[in-house]
């Protein structure tokens, strides 16, 4: 299938989201520095023009003119302003106080009686009446307009009341020119983007050698599985959820190693285990067919116990590759576990007939339990046939058979060599052999007890061994009494 994106390295993609990062706080600045800047510049402006006027009509309308004149000038000095409050008397109006906080004062220069009486007019219409004027016209636009001439002043008119004295505070602040502040800023703001996106550059620099390089290292370290090469040495370079990463990783690659080696081992040992009862039939085979008179029953016996063998190997194997798998069918009935114990005794009967063993089962009554008949009958085959072939010399084997509280437990003990105690735990992993000597010539292929523990688990059975160098060994099952 063709694929929708060609994938990015990490380094552009840092790169880019620390550009796209760096356009956006550089529109964010030029859109306050420079687009926005003259209306947030008369906003501030009048705001503060507003607070004086209302502060000194407040005074007249409390104290009247007298009072107000101080506070006024004080106003007027402090914030650099030139404040004149009018007095109206009906259509008429004259100038009662003139404040003067500043050098250039464009009100006295430009103020008409039409003028005042815009101001007038436009202080009845909102609380605070505000505009600019220019020193080359009259700023006849009643808004607040950005000024582009040389010398901008910001007018604020209000009208305050005291009894039925009516006067308008008009505050006029010089308006300094922000073309000229803009154009600056713009300068600023061009090295400002340098820099930033210098600095972009020198961050995903950094960022691409603290993060993507661990990243990098642990990729090709990873390929290296791709190759069957296992000696993974992953590092997340300080980075938490990168260690976790490379933990899993050197882990999954120790464990494929492991895997590795016991497929290579299972592979030998198959081969050796097969080879050997093969070797054997074609020898006497051969040795049947070319040289006469040895083609006797006993060289018959051979070739068929060998061809058993083999076929026991066989179906051990095709066994655990189900366990393996999962697929090992379990098909759990009532029945009786001493019968099947019997059973397996009988099978090997001629151990007691023909070549001198001592099988004994010890069992007070018959007990049931719930298991998959084909399957324990596996387990009791297995357990007495090593019992069998690794007893002692006195060629003893005992099976017992006993119930305690519930649960019945199956004791296979012999009276060989044992086993020794630091072996003991490994006894039943696939292909373990404790040596490669086996008694009485049986062919061990170190599956059997793996594939009792595989049965025994997938029936929630316990079981385990105890063994005494020297004296013999005890291996056990238990299971819940049925009924
Ligand atoms: P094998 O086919 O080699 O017997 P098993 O899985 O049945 O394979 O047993 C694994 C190993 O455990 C054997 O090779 C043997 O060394 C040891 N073992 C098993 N049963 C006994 C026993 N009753 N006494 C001593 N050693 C035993």
């Amino acid at each position: 299938m063709q694929k929708l994106f060609v994938p990015v390295s990490m380094r552009s993609k840092l790169f880019s989201y620390l550009f796209l990062f760096v356009i956006f706080i550089t529109v964010v600045l030029w859109l306050f520095q420079v687009v926005f800047l003259d209306d947030i510049y008369t906003m501030i402006s009048v705001s503060n023009l507003k607070k004086v006027s209302r502060s000194i009509a407040l005074t007249i309308s409390q104290d009247g003119i007298d009072g107000a004149e101080e506070s006024t000038f004080e106003h007027a000095s402090d914030s650099s302003l030139c404040v004149s409050v009018y007095r109206f008397i009906g259509s008429s109006c004259s100038e009662v106080i003139h404040a003067h906080g500043k050098g250039i004062c464009m009100l006295h220069t430009f103020s008409s009686v039409s003028f005042i009486q815009e101001l007038r007019d436009g202080a009845e219409e909102r609380e605070v009446y505000s505009r600019y004027i220019f020193s080359g016209g009259d700023g006849s636009s009643g808004s607040v307009a950005v000024p582009d001439r040389d010398v901008a002043s910001l007018i604020t008119a209000q009208l305050a009341f005291f009894g039925d004295k009516e006067y308008m505070v008009v505050i006029e602040a010089f308006v300094f020119p922000v073309a000229s502040t803009v154009s600056a800023l713009r300068v600023i703001l061009i090295w400002v983007s340098i820099i930033l996106i210098l600095g972009a550059l020198f961050l995903a620099w950094l960022i691409s050698r603290r993060i993507a390089g661990p990243v990098y290292s642990i990729t090709r370290e990873a390929g290296k599985l791709k190759r069957g090469d296992y000696s993974l040495r992953c590092s997340g370079g300080g980075i938490r959820e990168l260690e976790v990463l490379s933990e899993t990783l050197n882990r999954a690659s120790e464990e494929l190693s492991g895997l590795d080696s016991m497929q290579k081992e299972l592979i030998a040992n198959i081969s050796h285990d097969l080879r050997t009862p093969l070797t054997m039939i074609t020898g006497y085979s051969e040795a049947m067919r070319d040289i006469p008179g040895e083609m006797n029953a006993e060289n018959m016996n051979i070739i068929i116990d060998e061809a058993q063998r083999l076929s026991s190997l066989v179906s051990d194997l095709l066994d655990l590759s189900k366990i393996q798998s999962g697929q090992l069918p379990m098909k759990p009935e009532v029945l009786s576990l001493t019968e099947v114990i019997r059973e397996v005794l009988l099978r090997e009967a001629h151990f007691t007939e023909h070549e001198g063993y001592d099988i004994q089962f010890i069992s007070d009554r018959d007990v049931y339990i719930f298991a998959d008949r084909v399957r324990l009958l596996q387990v009791v085959y297995n357990l007495v046939n090593n019992a069998i072939c690794y007893t002692g010399d006195d060629k003893r084997v005992t099976v017992r058979q006993s119930v305690n509280g519930g649960v019945v437990r199956i004791e296979v003990i012999d009276t060989g060599e044992g086993i020794p105690e630091e072996k003991l735990a490994f006894i039943w992993d696939r292909y373990y052999k404790v040596s490669e000597y086996h008694r009485r010539g049986q062919v061990g292929t170190g599956l059997g007890l793996n594939i009792v523990k595989n049965i025994l688990i997938a029936h929630g059975a316990g079981f385990g061994v105890s063994s005494l160098v020297g004296k013999g060994s005890i291996f056990w099952f238990e299971f819940p009494v049925y009924g």
